[in-house]
C-alpha cells in the first residue's frame, strides 16, 4: 500500500491505476479504523480494481463543543489495517490540502431538505461540513465508486442527494452496519465508553429490534417511539431521538405505512453520542 499526502502524489497514483485499466474505489473515513471501516474497504475491493481510503478528521463537520480535539487519531494502526485489508492507497491529506483557503473561508456545500431533521437539527452545520469535505475528496480522488456505511444513515442520504444534484459520476454503495458481539454498532467513539457503558449501549440495537417488532405488530408509531425512549432511559442512556421515518427522505411516515421505513436512534452515554438505525 502506498501513502499519499499531497494532491500531486494522489493524482499520480490514481492516474497510473487508471492507465492500467482499473476502476477506482474510494472509502472516506476519519480514521481510528475498526472492522466496520474495513468492511467498506472489502466492498470497494469487490467493485473496483484499485482502492483508495482517506483518513482525515474534518474540522468543518464538528460543532464548537464537539470532540474534534480529542477525536482518536491512530494513523500508524490505520495504515497497517488498511494494508492488510487490500487497500492500495491511503490518502492522508493536511487541512491545507483539503481547504486551500482555510477551513473557515472554503466554499461550503449545503444539501437542503434531508439535512433539516435529526442529526442536522441537533448538530447545526454538521452536514455542510460532511458534504463539503466529501465533494472535495471526490474531486481529488475522482473515484468510480465510493462506499459509505449505513450506520450513518442520514449522511448516506445526504451524499446520495449531493451526488445526484451535482451530477458527480460516482456510484454510491451502502455497506451494512458492522456490530460488536452485544449488538452495539462499531464506532470510533465506542472507545470513549468503559466496559459497563459498552454493555449498556447494547440496548440501542435491542431497542431498534423492538421498534421493528412494534411496526410488524401494527402498533401506532407514537407508542412505539415512546416505548423506545423509555427502554433507552431504562438502560441508563439519554435519548436524543428514537423515531420511525420514511427511509427515502426521513420525512414523517403516513400513519398506516408499513414498508419503506427506517428506525433511527441517537442516544448519549455520558458525554458520548451514539447513533444507530435499522431499515424495516
Ligand atoms: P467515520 O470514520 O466515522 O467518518 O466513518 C467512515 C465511514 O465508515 C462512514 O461511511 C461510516 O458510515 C462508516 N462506518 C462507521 N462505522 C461503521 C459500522 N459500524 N458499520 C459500517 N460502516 C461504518
Amino acid at each position: 500500500m502506498q501513502i499519499a499526502r499531497t494532491t500531486e502524489e494522489l493524482r499520480r497514483l490514481v492516474a497510473d491505476a487508471r492507465r492500467a485499466g482499473h476502476a477506482i474505489g474510494f472509502v472516506p473515513t476519519m480514521g481510528n479504523l475498526h472492522d466496520g471501516h474495513y468492511s467498506l474497504v472489502r466492498i470497494a475491493r469487490e467493485r473496483a480494481g484499485f482502492v483508495v481510503a482517506s483518513v482525515f478528521v474534518n474540522p468543518t463537520q464538528f460543532g464548537p463543543n464537539e470532540d474534534f480535539a480529542r477525536y482518536p487519531r491512530t494513523p500508524d494502526a490505520d495504515a497497517g489495517g488498511l494494508a492488510q485489508h487490500g487497500c492500495d492507497v491511503l490518502f492522508l491529506p493536511s487541512v491545507e490540502t483539503i481547504y486551500p483557503f482555510g477551513a473557515q473561508a472554503s466554499v461550503s456545500i449545503h444539501v437542503p431538505v434531508v439535512t433539516e431533521t435529526l442529526e442536522g437539527a441537533i448538530r447545526p452545520g454538521h452536514f455542510d461540513g460532511v458534504a463539503t469535505v466529501v465533494a472535495r475528496l471526490f474531486n481529488l480522488v475522482q473515484p468510480d465508486v465510493a462506499v459509505f456505511g449505513q450506520k450513518d444513515y442520514q449522511q448516506l442520504l445526504v451524499i446520495r442527494r449531493m451526488v445526484r444534484d451535482l451530477a458527480f459520476p460516482i456510484d454510491i454503495v451502502a455497506a451494512p452496519i458492522a456490530r460488536e458481539a452485544n449488538g452495539l454498532a462499531m464506532s470510533s467513539r465506542n472507545q470513549y465508553l468503559d466496559a459497563a457503558a459498552r454493555e449498556r449501549a447494547g440496548a440501542i440495537r435491542a431497542t431498534l429490534e423492538a421498534m421493528r417488532d412494534g411496526v410488524g405488530a401494527g402498533s401506532p408509531f407514537a407508542g412505539i417511539e415512546a416505548a423506545a425512549r423509555a427502554a433507552l432511559e431504562q438502560a441508563g442512556l439519554v435519548p436524543d431521538y428514537a423515531v420511525l421515518r420514511k427511509a427515502d427522505d426521513l420525512g414523517e411516515p403516513a400513519p398506516g405505512q408499513r414498508g419503506g421505513l427506517v428506525a433511527l436512534i441517537a442516544a448519549r452515554s455520558g458525554m458520548t453520542r451514539l447513533i444507530d438505525n435499522s431499515l424495516l
